[in-house]
């Protein structure tokens, strides 16, 4: 097979355990492929070949031996650079990180790597995770697969496009309001974001810590599985994390959805929503009550419409007090040209953050000021209070809610960057989801103007298994994941 780079997690699993293929080879294909396309998309900050092919070699020597046979033994990933990667540069593609190399290792990095799985390197993204299509890059802007002068999405849009090019065989993002999905569903791939608390955030660059959530960026929801299994569980270094333990969620690829009730809420087909985007969901949601769900579109979220400002005061809270720690004297940047302490620290922050996330720190610092916190902050917690509770009411009736991952296809790069609210209501389907603390899935499910269509499957608290099963019935019966960009 000379493609071998196009090679899911289970097909090149298979293929490890035969004996036809080795994790160096497949590490090595996947090199090729990042330094054919890479030049074009720029999905990746840092590269590691050596590393990863001394962590291929002892995969392969393991798998001879017979040991240690997890399904991601020996495939090679890219992780999202806010994941704290031992030795491996990570900079949330800030200046301010990027420099930094973590003395440890985020607790899905470990998992991984008992796993005895391949790291390639480390994906681009919007500084800090802040924004929806990787521009926010202190770096460079990554480009869609799909069309090169359109946004990969984001903030984990380094990964989602890495997907969509086959530069790996799968990648790990984080996802705030929406970074995993709404990335995964501009490029075609899968992208899951746990139920919080299923997956550690431990070593993950925090952002807005009562949001975060790392999870998987696959070519199809079996893959989705297979690394949901490797990542999740409670973690003694993260006390957010539930003591439930980790189902086999591969035991929830089954394709069958007969009699499941799934809710279709009509405030997720926002106001300018483009009519393609519309109708390629409409048929989606067809093809899900043809398979057997008993479908209701009548379902209704009001409390949907304050998602977004609910969002946009929690979220820069919670990153302004998150980002106090870099005040260039520990580690990071460090403005070194005075001896004035305060001036260090000043410029220190003023040089090495970008327009963004200055604007969401001065944001946060604002709501959680005296005076300010209960008009804002703390009315925010309220109304957040109410969106999850109609969740909850909304979930005593249905298994899992339908909607659209994002209100657009794909945009062009600079259309949106000088316009901030117009960047945020890019995230108005996913946000919703991160504020009640839920699961959710976004899957291929069409095109329009010859881009890709999410479809959001959103699931009850720790109900990954229900919509893993609704994505992989629908991803069995219908061919949009296998549909690949020409690079
Ligand atoms: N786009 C949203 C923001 O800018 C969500 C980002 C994320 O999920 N990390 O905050």
């Amino acid at each position: 097979m000379d493609e071998l780079y196009r090679l899911t997690i289970h097909q090149a699993c298979q293929l490890l355990r035969q004996g036809s293929l080795s994790s160096a080879e497949l590490t090595s294909a996947c090199f090729k492929r990042i330094e054919q396309v890479d030049n074009k998309i720029h999905a990746c900050v840092t590269i590691c070949p050596d590393i990863a092919l001394e962590q291929a070699r002892e995969a392969d020597r393991l798998i001879r031996s017979g040991e240690n046979l997890d399904p991601l033994t020996g495939i090679p990933a890219l992780i999202k650079d806010n994941i704290s990667t031992k030795g491996i540069k990570t900079t949330c593609s800030s200046k301010m990180l990027q420099n930094f190399v973590p003395p440890y290792d985020a607790t899905v990095i470990r998992h991984l790597k008992a796993r005895n799985v391949v790291i390639l390197g480390k994906t681009n993204m919007d500084e800090f995770a802040m924004g929806s299509s990787t521009e926010n890059s202190a770096f460079f802007p990554t480009r869609n697969p799909w069309d090169l002068s359109r946004v990969p999405g984001g903030s984990s849009g380094g990964s989602a496009a890495a997907i969509a090019a086959d530069e790996a065989v799968y990648a790990l993002g984080s996802d705030t309001g929406g970074s995993i999905r709404q990335p995964a569903g501009f490029c075609n791939v899968v992208g899951l974001k746990p139920t919080y608390g299923r997956v550690s955030r431990f070593g993950l660059v925090a952002f807005a810590s009562s949001l975060d959530q790392i999870g998987p960026i696959t070519k199809n929801v079996t893959d989705c599985a297979l690394v949901l299994n490797a990542i999740a569980g409670s973690d003694p270094n993260d006390s957010t994390t539930a003591p439930y333990p980790t189902p086999d969620y591969t035991r929830a690829l089954i394709p069958e959805i007969k009699n499941l009730r799934l809710g279709v809420p009509r405030e997720y087909f926002v106001e300018g929503m483009q009519q393609e985007v519309r109708t390629a969901l409409e048929i989606a949601i067809r093809k899900l009550e043809e398979l057997g769900a008993k479908v209701d579109t009548d379902v209704s979220l009001p409390h949907t419409r304050y998602a977004l400002a609910v969002y946009y005061i929690i979220a820069p809270s919670e990153a302004s007090a998150n980002l106090a720690r870099y005040d260039g004297v520990k580690y990071g940047y460090s403005y070194q040209e005075t001896d004035n302490m305060w001036e260090a620290m000043e410029k220190t922050k003023q040089n090495g953050f970008g327009p963004e996330v200055k604007r969401r720190i001065m944001l946060g610092t604002y709501a959680l000021s005296a005076g300010y916190y209960d008009a804002y902050y703390l009315k925010a917690q309220k109304v957040r209070t109410l969106i999850k509770n109609e969740f909850d009411q909304v979930f005593q009736k249905y298994d899992a809610l339908i909607t659209p991952t994002s209100p657009t296809v794909p945009f062009k790069l600079g259309e949106r960057i000088d316009d901030p609210l117009q960047m945020y209501l890019s995230d108005v389907c996913t946000l919703p989801v991160n504020i009640a603390g839920l699961p959710a899935i976004s899957i291929p499910a069409g095109f329009a103007h010859s881009l890709p269509v999410g479809m959001q499957i959103i699931g009850k608290p720790f109900g990954e298994e229900t919509i893993l099963r609704i994505a992989f019935t629908y991803e069995q019966a219908t061919e949009w994941h296998k549909r690949k960009p020409e690079i």
